[in-house]
């Protein structure tokens, strides 16, 4: 069992709530039921490993264990402490508050299980509507306070940059270095890193999530160094690619291409612009330059109280971008057995375009 964490201090969600009980109105439903961790943090500020929400057109009832029950009521939460099993006990309380009506629930998060338990606990007089992301649609457009979480989260990384600049890459081991970036951001507060650092110096560089080994950096190459950060509960992204020594006309050529591609497809990032549209002016780009083949990930993802989430900006990518979302937008160029290039900047969709949020210098940096 984890100890409970910190009561966290109150965020004015009300605002969420509101687009939640739009998205329920529209959809004739007499409640929702919010299971997504991040989600029910998004709607309640609580932070919780077993909570679920149930949001109906005048209540947000918060069904969570004795050890959240603290950090709920802090929050001024209405709350349902569950007692035995979450999903009975959901499933009683979910019941009485959508009683003759449609309750909207997220299949995805139950296991089979559970979602037999939950419902041998609703009342005859509830149907159940099957709705998975009611709330992660609504997360995608950020509010200003996320923002500036976000963009405190990318804040840091430019200073991590600019250490890995400062310190030298060559002959140090990818580890050491990942380590060195992961104490810099979370001696300048980082909460925690918003996924694993990847370094990967020479041919390491042709494997897009390769993970920092214990083998000296070798020089004469391109490294990536893709990192991120937490704050308040936000994630960044970033990637870099720095020159040690001499890399080499292939490779240059390769780190030329990935900027103009990523330069190119971040003027594309707009309201109103398609992620398929904007993932094909840089694989366009890398394309006729003969390396197609050598780019073979998505172009960029959203990024939020999840490092990977909607909306997606890649071939098959069906979204349409709005102001207030945030997006990587990170092309790449990997050659096998020689080595790899990625150029990621952590951008929010503006009214006018774009407002950037990483800011160290595309420019390849020999270190
Ligand atoms: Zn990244
Ligand atoms: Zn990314």
């Amino acid at each position: 069992m984890n100890p409970p964490p910190p009561i966290a201090s109150p965020v004015d969600t009300s605002h969420r709530v509101e687009r939640v009980r739009d998205a329920i109105a529209s959809n004739g439903w007499a409640g929702l039921v919010v299971l997504d961790a991040a989600d029910v943090r998004w709607l309640t500020g609580l932070d919780s490993s077993n909570a679920a929400v149930v949001v109906t057109p005048d209540r947000t009832v918060v069904a969570t264990d004795f050890r959240y029950v603290a950090a709920a009521e802090a929050l001024g939460l209405e709350v349902a402490r569950i007692e035995q099993s979450m999903w009975q006990d959901l499933g009683r309380v979910a019941g009485g508050l959508a009683a003759g009506g449609s309750l909207a629930y997220p299949p995805a998060g139950l296991s089979h299980r559970a979602f037999l338990q939950f419902t041998d606990a609703l009342p005859d007089s509830v149907s159940l509507r099957a709705a998975d992301g009611v709330v992660a649609k609504l997360r995608v457009i950020k509010d200003a306070a996320e923002i500036a979480h976000v963009r405190a989260a990318a804040q840091l990384l430019d200073g991590a940059y600019a250490l890995v600049a400062e310190m030298g890459l060559e002959g140090r081991t990818e580890a050491e270095v990942a380590w060195a970036i992961e104490r810099n951001l979370r001696e300048r507060g980082a909460s925690a890193l918003s996924f694993e650092s990847i370094v990967a110096g020479g041919e390491h560089g042709a494997r897009p999530h390769h993970s920092p080994t214990d083998t000296a950096i070798p020089t004469d190459t391109l490294v990536t160094v893709d990192i991120g950060c937490v704050v308040d509960g936000y994630c960044s992204d970033c990637t870099r690619t720095f020159a040690v020594g001499d890399p080499g006309p292939e490779l240059r050529e390769a780190y030329d291409l990935t900027l103009r591609a990523q330069v190119a497809s971040l003027d594309a990032v707009r309201p109103g612009a398609h992620g398929r549209d904007i993932d094909a002016v840089a694989r366009d780009l890398i394309a006729a330059e003969g390396h197609g083949d050598h780019f073979g990930h998505g172009l960029g993802h959203g990024v939020g109280m999840e490092i990977h989430e909607a909306p997606r900006l890649s071939r098959t990518s069906e979204d349409v971008l709005e102001v207030g979302m945030v997006v990587t937008v990170e092309p790449g160029v990997y050659l096998p057995g020689i080595g790899g290039v990625r150029i990621e900047d952590l951008v929010v969709v503006t009214q006018d375009g774009n407002e950037v949020l990483t800011h160290f210098t595309k420019e390849l940096v020999t270190a």
